[in-house]
């Protein structure tokens, strides 16, 4: 799937304080449907490094969590999550708090969506994918006042904020899909399955997530994940968007077009290249040094300056 590719207009040029009295919290959130590729690690890396490079008045740097996105049983892969763990170990990325497991969370998303629907902010929709895109691709709020049973059906959020635009520490003022922003969007799907949104922002939240630093294929879905912020009443995490990488034919990378699992065995080659991908330029000499030396590098240089603005770089 090519990712969305939305507008967007100056970049910030400070840096934004952090407001929260639990400091600087960043995470990494891969679902495990599958190892970790280059694009991958490099959504990991600049995630770990804004925190680690990011300190507070009483001289800490920022944590930095690992959560493992396994919501969605069918479309994982076995053994996935520990060996995404265990490269993350390998690449020098180590997490300081215990991973957290959404597979562990229903009980917790269940009270959320039950909150929501007491508040009169959620209701039941039976139409299907294909009826959707009959009418446009944008949902338009069919049974909203319809009183569908829960049975069988999708629950929607009545998305009454329609957030579409916001402030992205890499990218600036990005201005999302209007129409797409301000649909009421699935938060727990017809195969009794949570949606993405609906347990991404439980547990930013339940997490302290300050900032969420990942890869502008998630800009679109960002848009939506402020409106939930907001509908639940609490402060919405700082987000940065890095460069996707892609193919030089213009595809995400992913299993499906042969995307190379990174080898935890040489992590080296590929962290210096993650590195010169966020436009950190390390220099040539740092292929000798051990893992360690090349994050503490990361770590010292990380410059968010040097990020290059655009959504996507094909790597060849
Ligand atoms: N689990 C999502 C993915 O692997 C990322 C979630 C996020 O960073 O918000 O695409
Ligand atoms: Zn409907």
């Amino acid at each position: 799937m090519k990712p969305s590719d939305p507008q967007k207009k100056t970049r910030p040029n400070k840096r934004s304080s952090i407001a929260s009295p639990h400091g600087y919290r960043g995470r990494f959130a891969p679902s495990p449907s599958g190892l970790l590729h280059f694009g991958s690690l490099v959504a990991a890396l600049a995630s770990f490094l804004d925190a680690k490079a990011t300190i507070d008045a009483q001289g800490n740097s920022g944590k930095w969590l690992v959560r493992i996105e396994d919501i969605d049983p069918p479309r994982e892969q076995l053994g996935a999550s520990s060996e995404i763990l265990h490269a993350l170990d390998a690449f020098g990325l180590h997490w300081d708090e215990e991973v957290l497991y959404q597979s562990q969370q229903s009980q917790s998303y269940r009270e959320l969506l039950a909150d929501l629907q007491q508040q009169h902010l959620s209701y039941h929709c039976q139409c299907t994918r294909a009826a959707v895109k009959t009418l446009g691709g944008i949902y338009q709020g069919h049974c909203r006042d319809l009183n569908q049973p829960k049975e069988n059906n999708a629950i929607r959020l009545i998305n009454q904020q329609g957030i579409y635009q916001f402030t992205d520490i890499f990218q600036g003022q990005v201005l999302c899909n209007q129409s797409l922003a301000e649909e009421d969007f699935i938060i727990h799907r017809k195969d009794d399955l949570f949606a993405y949104q609906l347990a991404v922002v439980h547990d930013d939240i339940f997490q302290n997530i300050t900032h969420v630093i990942r890869g502008c294929d998630l800009l679109e879905p960002t848009a939506r994940q402020l409106s939930l912020f907001n509908t639940i009443g609490s402060q919405a995490p700082q987000y940065g968007h890095v460069p996707l990488a892609i193919t030089e034919h213009g595809y995400k990378l992913s299993k499906q077009n042969k995307a190379t699992a990174i080898n935890k065995h040489h992590p080296q080659p590929m962290l210096l290249l993650a590195l010169t991908f966020l436009g950190q330029k390390p220099p040539k000499s740092l292929i000798q040094g051990s893992v360690d030396e090349i994050i503490t590098w990361g770590i010292r240089h990380w410059s968010r300056h040097k990020v290059p603005t655009t959504q996507q770089i094909a790597i060849t």
